[in-house]
């Protein structure tokens, strides 16, 4: 057990409540362990590991922030948003989040269903197989209808059977960067844009997103060089938004830094609360999280 030791503060973990590997408990020990003493769990569009990694939090001096973790659909590229001290306890919030969950799967059921119909019998329960447990996508769906034989090739079933226009599509629902940015404004959280390297044209989306209620961009990240590192905090300064950063740990593969494993100034803290207070967040969520965090 000599893990040597990482940074004190992480704004970025996943658990197995999304496609991280460990339960939200074994996160916060880990990252313990290696010395990190604020961690945000920041599972994709949930907050059902927050109260169990708060209390193993508190056992062992980690301070646990709840947040999530948003993925978008539009042409900026992979926009994704973390959403930063959201209260776990908020049905309204909670009943937002579970329609995003929901929908990833059902958009591929729904097409399913749809090939069935149309005289293209494919098993739900085979293309579930060939996604391995991801995020269900048209990929999965293609490979089924390869191998159920309906299709010469993978990409045909693009062309002829499930691209956009053809008889099985289902559109995809999901929020938009802009959508996802207001919906943690909305439940009183302070929202930063996940590692912006992935982001398709990001300093005319940038002010976009600050118009909506943007606070904060992840500056520090794992996969970021230091030259990248150095412009994100240029853009932050000049969009005044407060750099945050974090491992992106999943503890699969290669996805991500070891926990604790970027250096993240613990000034950051203070500054994400400060937002918290002013602007389009709701003092009211603050004292529902301490409450809802006491024993
Ligand atoms: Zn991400
Ligand atoms: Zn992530």
């Amino acid at each position: 057990m000599s893990e040597p030791l990482g940074y004190p503060v992480d704004l970025h973990t996943h658990s197995l409540r999304s496609d991280g590997a460990y339960e939200p408990a074994e996160v916060v020990r880990r990252a313990a362990a290696r010395g990190v003493r604020i961690q945000a769990l920041s599972d994709h569009d949930t907050l059902a590991g927050a109260a169990e990694a708060i209390v193993e939090g508190e056992r062992l001096g980690v301070r646990v922030i709840p947040s999530t973790e948003l993925n978008t659909e539009s042409e900026w590229g992979d926009v994704h948003v973390l959403g930063y001290f959201l209260d776990p306890q908020d049905p309204a919030l909670e009943e937002r989040l579970r329609w995003l969950r929901e929908h990833r799967g059902r958009r591929i059921e729904l097409m399913v269903e749809k090939l069935n119909a149309l005289g293209y019998p494919v098993r739900l329960e085979r293309v579930l197989e060939i996604a391995q447990g991801g995020a269900l996508g048209r990929p999965h769906l293609a490979q089924a209808l390869f191998e159920a034989g309906h299709v010469p090739a993978y990409d045909a079933a693009f062309s002829t059977l499930i691209s956009k226009d053809s008889p099985a599509y289902v559109a995809r629902v999901g929020l938009t960067p802009h959508e996802a940015v207001r919906l943690v404004r909305e439940h009183g959280g302070v929202p930063s844009l996940a590692h912006p390297g992935t982001v398709t044209d990001l300093e005319r989306l940038l002010p976009q997103l600050v118009e909506a209620g943007l606070a904060g961009m992840e500056c520090y990240y794992g996969s970021h060089t230091p030259e990248a590192t150095v412009r994100y905090l240029r853009l932050a300064a000049e969009h005044d938004l407060i750099p945050t950063g974090g491992s992106d740990f999943h503890g699969r593969g290669a996805h991500g830094a070891p926990l604790g494993g970027v250096r993240v100034p613990e000034s950051t803290i203070p500054r994400l609360e400060a937002r918290r207070a002013k602007g389009h967040s709701r003092p009211e969520a603050y004292h529902s999280v301490a409450v809802g965090t006491e024993r």
